[in-house]
């Protein structure tokens, strides 16, 4: 409760989006629950104090993958913090590398629920060439929700719905098609992240805007921005204009590989 006595609201930071490192983190009061550590522990300590979150109030991590822009750091960090790491079992199996000499590591089953802090929160499945791959819903005590979802090459039905009715959304804008064709990637690279088991687009992104608008959406967030075959400005503009379609107020922002980005809800 805040000193008006009303449950806290869910905030988000993507503190660090694309193929050089993602780290995303939810927080619920003084509570937090990172999901994927990319960067190394030191880089992930930084951009948290840059965003405000202090890492004492770290509850959980939960991973999305087992790719190394995913997981490259997460060993140190939960040994330095002392928390649990939570993965899907494909997951968990694929990583275990990079999971060695972590104290706590916990199964979390796709479309169950976990509880942490007063946030629950819930695996759903993507679509990727990974082993057991998953994005997350959280749910707060304030009836607010925050939806992550990145490296998908499709959106699933199932995705779509367990996105619906969130407040902040954060989704994959991976590329721009035109710069991927014409771009410096040999074709292999090409058809896999363009495959539907390998990076959404942002015109895939946008195209979904329609399915995810709800009432309650008030910012919506471009992730893992390709570097080579997207700019920032061309994924804001996909997503604005299917907003504008719409006529909502939701508000865009473009998440960076190189500062966080904070979200809050009013
Ligand atoms: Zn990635
Ligand atoms: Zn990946």
């Amino acid at each position: 409760m805040d000193a008006h006595g009303s449950p806290p609201r869910l905030s988000a930071a993507f503190l660090s989006s694309g193929s050089r490192g993602n780290l995303t983190a939810v927080t619920c009061g003084d509570a937090t629950v990172l999901i994927d550590v990319g960067v190394s522990a030191k880089e992930a300590c930084r951009r948290m104090e840059l965003a405000g979150i202090a890492p004492s109030g770290v509850r959980a991590i939960l991973l999305t993958h087992e790719h190394v822009d995913h997981v490259s750091g997460v060993r140190v960090l939960a040994r330095r913090l002392d928390v649990p790491v939570y993965a899907s079992e494909g997951t968990l199996r694929a990583a275990c590398g990079a999971l060695r000499d972590v104290a706590c590591t916990e199964r979390l089953g796709v479309g169950s629920e976990l509880a942490i802090a007063g946030m629950r929160i819930r695996a759903f499945r993507t679509e990727h060439d990974a082993a057991e791959p998953v994005g997350y819903r959280f749910s707060g005590p304030a009836d607010d929700a925050v939806g992550i979802v990145s490296d998908t090459g499709v959106l699933t039905p199932a995705i779509l719905e367990a996105l619906h009715g969130c407040d902040i959304i954060g989704i994959e804008c991976n590329h721009d098609p035109h710069m991927l064709a014409a771009g410096p990637y040999p074709g292999f690279l090409k058809r896999r992240i363009a495959s539907v088991r390998g990076h959404l687009s942002n015109a895939a992104a946008a195209a979904a805007v329609e399915a995810l608008m709800a009432d309650t959406l008030h910012t919506l967030v471009a992730l893992h921005l390709s570097e080579q075959n997207n700019t920032a400005a061309l994924a804001r503009e996909a997503l604005e204009r299917a907003v504008q379609r719409l006529g909502a107020a939701t508000r865009v922002d473009v998440s960076s590989q190189r500062e966080p980005l904070r979200c809050e809800l009013p």
